[in-house]
């Protein structure tokens, strides 16, 4: 029989109308002899009331506290799911990631999916057609309840399908990956093809529209994603292997990120027992720190670097601890800056990339702080108040 993992996003689920709709879109499939996993998100905001709900009562919840509590959205979203689609005479199962056997390592907020148990899903396709599962869940070798980090249903899904050998379906509310955020530049082009190391240089770069997680484990199992829009016609998106192309371009798409924040820290000398207490303190708490710059002149240290802003709680805490210690540290948190990027693997080849994108931004006045490279991709920090109008330019420019 044929298997296939689809999941939908949040917005997707958005209402019982919408749940109703996929229940007879997948009961169709089935009846086509197909034999599905269906992995879903929370219910449209469910995940962020949640976290708000969180925030009222205080600003550093017990993390296993709050895994625990997120994961009642997704778990909603799939009894919904099952209960109208067994009302609809589909033989269907709903599982959480613990009863669908999705083992996890790491952080709980951010765990990483270790292994999934299919034997479990081979005995249950006895019984069952449909076997839904919560998107963005797991548990741990304590047996402690995880999630795999913001938007991390698709790398549920993507590790099943990974798991089951299957290619991943990806249903969103826009019709596939395009140059870039179409609610951001409405004439952006949407992309047939993007290879795994594109759309993971996009994801990771802001791209929202798939977790760079998702796409790494692709990448290494080989599963092809298709993203399309949810009960569309409209074509899609397929991520998968280099293409070759006859005509490269150099650059694909423009991703922004608005979730970050730029964190600064001067010391009058530099002092390396600090820098490594600093680096020590970001590896326990497991912040991702990005954009690294540092200086060191007869002023002393300067150390700047962005990271997500999901952490600043996190970098705090490191702050007023290391403050003990070093009493005239200074460190300064700002969010008022994006980080801009270009991303294309035919920059390998064609060069002159970086020239364009300066020259754009200086032409249009767009001051910017930081930049850094990669092979693919070139990252600007500039304004936030700049952000949308540099993509714009941008996407102009390259004709994307
Ligand atoms: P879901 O809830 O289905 O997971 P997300 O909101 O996580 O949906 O991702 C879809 C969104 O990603 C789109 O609504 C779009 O605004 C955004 N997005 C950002 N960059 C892109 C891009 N390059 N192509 C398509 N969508 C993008
Ligand atoms: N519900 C979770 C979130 O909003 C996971 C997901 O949607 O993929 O981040
Ligand atoms: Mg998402």
């Amino acid at each position: 029989m044929k298997r296939n993992v689809l999941k939908f996003g949040g917005t997707s689920v958005g209402s019982f109308e919408k749940i109703k709709n996929i229940a007879c879109y997948l009961k169709d499939r089935v009846e086509e002899g197909e034999q599905l996993v269906v992995v879903v998100s929370a219910m449209g905001k469910t995940t962020d009331e949640l976290l708000a709900n969180v925030s009222s009562i205080t600003q550093s919840p017990n993390e296993q506290d709050l895994a625990v509590l997120l994961t009642t959205g997704e778990q909603q979203a799939i009894s919904y799911l099952s209960i109208i689609l067994n009302d609809l005479g589909v033989k269907s199962k709903p599982l959480t990631g613990y009863q669908a056997g999705i083992e996890t390592v790491g952080h709980h907020l951010k765990s990483k999916i270790s292994k999934i148990n299919t034997k479990l899903f081979e005995q249950l396709f006895v019984t069952y057609d449909v076997l839904i599962v919560a998107g963005f869940q797991g548990f741990n070798t304590e047996n402690e309840i995880t999630t795999l980090g913001r938007g991390g249903s698709d790398t549920t899904a993507v590790a099943l399908a990974a798991a089951h050998g299957c290619p991943c379906e990806i249903y969103t509310d826009v019709a596939g990956v395009y140059s870039t955020d179409p609610r951001l530049f409405p004439k952006a082009k949407r992309l047939q093809v993007v290879s795994y190391e594109e759309m993971m240089e996009m994801s990771a770069l802001g791209s929202g529209v798939l977790v760079s997680r998702s796409v790494e484990i692709a990448k290494n199992y080989n599963i092809p994603i298709y993203i399309g829009k949810t009960l569309s016609e409209e074509k899609g998106t397929w991520v998968m292997s280099t293409i070759e192309m006859l005509e490269k371009k150099a650059v694909t798409g423009v991703a922004i990120d608005k979730d970050m924040i730029h964190v600064t820290l001067n010391y009058p000398e530099y002092d390396t027992h600090l820098l490594d207490e600093l680096f020590i303190n970001l590896e326990q708490e497991e912040v991702n720190v990005d954009m690294i710059s540092q200086i060191t002149n007869n002023e002393g240290l300067q150390l700047s670097f962005t990271m997500k802003d999901t952490e600043e709680h996190q970098i705090q805490k490191i702050f007023f601890h290391l403050k003990q210690y070093y009493p005239e540290l200074y460190f300064k948190i700002e969010n008022q800056f994006v980080k801009v990027s270009v991303i294309g693997s035919g920059m390998r080849d064609i060069t002159g990339v970086a020239s364009k994108v300066f020259r754009t931004l200086i032409e249009s006045d767009i001051p910017f702080y930081q930049v850094t490279t990669s092979e693919i991709s070139i990252s600007y920090v500039v304004n936030v108040e700049n952000g949308d109008k540099a993509v714009q330019l941008l996407c102009e420019r390259f004709e994307l």
